[in-house]
């Protein structure tokens, strides 16, 4: 077995997500080397260049170049985005059919390569792709999953935080399940300033009729496509979550955060991979945390849950 090459990453696909995956990374310097694969060798190697001028104007220094797929072999991380952007008018389940043709042909080359390093996969749709790459990689859970409801979870802490006049990271509350139509925020797990929102109300009666989470959801779930309506793709936020997840790994943070992972009878679900929280550290997800749920909110983690499971019936 291969040694890791320090803090190298291996970025596949690098259209809008992963040029911005990789120019997160090295903003944060946080690895030494960064490995670009593409199958539009002309625009890979474009990135390649801009993201090296980047460098030279910030005077970083990060080794960034193109390769192939036997440089995972000793890659700290794999970070999948290969596929194309999302319409805004399109869910993220109606991209499957495109990305599975891509996945068919990087798994093998993957797996030869002797890859054992962490798979952090990004391509929509995030679960199904998370769960795919789980069985077909042999890579431990703790080491192969998805961005999941991650990025939703920033975006509806700010969304939260702009409501009530409270710093976003005083919002202490989750997205889980499908990144796509059926998330969901479990509101019995909502902490304002480490206050329980129920008391939290009852303190400021004044701010109730602007923590509707019902209304929260819809704008968080939409999000993603007013910002591709606006632009055409969304690259910032996605870079800076999956840097987000690197440094969590790289600094032994033991940081919560909701990840796609494949679930062996938490929540009492299998075969599926979805948003639930992980605690990330030097091995990746070391423990998944199970909530105690409410009915409702388990009954929305179970439709999540079956939307996937049917959505990964068809590719196989
Ligand atoms: P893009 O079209 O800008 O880039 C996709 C890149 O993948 C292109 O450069 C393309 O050449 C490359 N590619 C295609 N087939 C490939 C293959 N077989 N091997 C290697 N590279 C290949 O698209 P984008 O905006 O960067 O989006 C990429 C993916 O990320 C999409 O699936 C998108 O929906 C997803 N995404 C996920 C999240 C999330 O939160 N999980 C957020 C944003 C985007």
């Amino acid at each position: 077995m291969h040694q890791f090459g320090t803090r190298k990453a291996v970025v596949i696909g690098t259209g809008r997500v992963g040029s911005h995956v990789a120019l997160s990374l090295m903003f944060n310097q946080l690895v030494d080397e960064i490995v670009l694969l593409d199958v539009n060798e002309q625009s890979v190697y474009a990135t390649m260049v801009d993201l090296k001028d980047w460098t030279s104007a910030l005077d970083v220094h990060v080794k960034i170049r193109t390769g192939n797929y036997e440089d995972c072999g000793d890659a700290r991380f794999v970070i999948m985005t290969a596929g194309r952007h999302r319409r805004a008018d399109e869910s993220r389940l109606q991209m499957l059919e495109g990305t599975f043709r891509i996945l068919k042909g990087i798994v093998d080359p993957i797996k030869a390569s002797g890859f054992h390093g962490i798979l952090i996969s990004v391509s929509n749709p995030a679960d199904v792709v998370a769960e795919y790459l789980y069985r077909e990689l042999d890579l431990p859970r703790s080491h192969c999953f998805g961005t999941g409801t991650a990025l939703d979870t920033f975006r509806m802490r700010r969304a939260v935080g702009n409501r009530i006049a409270l710093e976003r990271s005083q919002v202490e509350a989750l997205v889980m399940g499908e990144h796509g139509d059926s998330s969901f925020i479990p509101t019995s797990h909502v902490f304002l300033g480490g206050v329980p929102l129920k008391e939290y109300i009852r303190m400021r009666p004044e701010q109730a009729h602007l923590l509707d989470f019902t209304d929260i959801r819809d704008a968080v779930r939409n999000a993603g496509a007013d910002i591709i309506a606006g632009k055409g793709a969304t690259e910032f936020g996605i870079g800076g979550t999956v840097a987000r997840i690197v440094s969590a790994i790289l600094h032994n943070e033991k940081r919560v955060m909701p990840l796609s992972v494949h679930l062996e009878g938490e929540y009492g679900q299998h075969d599926v991979s979805v948003g639930v929280p992980c605690l990330l550290g030097e091995n990746g997800i070391e423990h998944i945390y199970e909530l105690e749920l409410t009915k409702d909110e388990l009954a929305a983690l179970n439709n999540s849950c079956e939307i996937l499971r049917s959505s990964f019936a068809t590719i196989q």
